[in-house]
């Protein structure tokens, strides 16, 4: 098992009582998104927010980075300097979206002796590496600027890959190709919609088109109200002959 998933959540906008909106851990050290509740979802299953280390955003809508502020709150709270927290999201906004939150904090009032975190502007196409993790990218088709991230563990080439929300785009087929993972948004349930719905989401049909012609192993459907999950996942399992599935709360995958 060379690398593991652990999801936090996996619903749309608004969070259900037993689960937030997507987000997930990968080898305990890499956050994707915070979801609402990230400190609270993290220690639940038994991962110490302190060792986060690399915190990943796809895009900067309310719902993927809510609970950024009670992350680095809880991490001051227990004297760490938050430059061991690096934080990766579109170039466009992310330098924005920390500073809001060092601000909104206070940081620089109340813990002055403390570190600012490490902001990591990532442009589409751009690639990055860490201990032993290559990241590679790839523009999502949202209203605002998004990333698809395909992560690859080093020593052993296996790859997965995550949408956040994202229309039908197909340079992401290209761009997923080798993953034996695909953790894509499916925010449409079985409605058809064009690659140019005004939401910028998809179907669970267009995730099974991805999933069908980058030839992945396993297909995740996430970001959906709990309503469309049983209808959707019926649907991609008629239309993707592998395995499909959609992530309840604390539960990991292997790869
Ligand atoms: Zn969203
Ligand atoms: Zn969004």
């Amino acid at each position: 098992m060379d690398i593991t998933v652990k999801f936090l959540g996996s619903n749309d906008a608004v969070p259900d009582v037993d689960n937030d909106t997507v987000s997930f851990v990968i080898n305990d050290r890499t956050l994707v998104d915070t979801g609402w509740c990230a400190v609270h979802n993290l220690r639940r299953n038994g991962i110490d927010p302190l060792e986060i280390d690399h915190l990943l955003f796809t895009h900067f809508h309310q719902d993927h980075y809510l609970s950024l502020p009670s992350l680095l709150f809880y991490w001051v709270m227990n004297g760490k300097n938050l430059e061991g927290l690096r934080i990766l999201g579109p170039a466009a906004e992310v330098h924005q979206v920390v500073k809001r939150t060092v601000d909104f904090l206070q940081l620089e009032r109340f813990f002055p002796h403390l570190s600012e975190p490490i902001v990591i502007p990532i442009e589409a196409g751009d690639t990055y590496e860490y201990g032993d993790v290559k990241l590679s990218t790839c523009a999502s088709k949202h209203t605002v600027p998004a990333l698809c991230y395909k992560y690859t563990h080093k020593p052993s080439g296996k790859q997965i890959s995550f949408t956040g929300d994202t229309a039908w785009h197909p340079p992401i087929v290209e761009h997923v190709k080798g993953s034996s993972l695909l953790i894509h948004e499916a925010s449409m349930g079985t409605q058809e919609v064009a690659p140019d719905n005004p939401y910028a989401h998809s179907s669970a049909m267009d995730a099974v088109r991805v999933a069908e012609a980058a030839g992945v192993d396993k297909l995740c459907l996430v970001h959906a109200r709990t309503a469309y999950i049983d209808d959707s996942l019926k649907r991609a399992r008629q239309l993707f002959s592998k395995e499909v599935f959609w992530p309840r709360a604390g539960q990991e995958v292997h790869v």
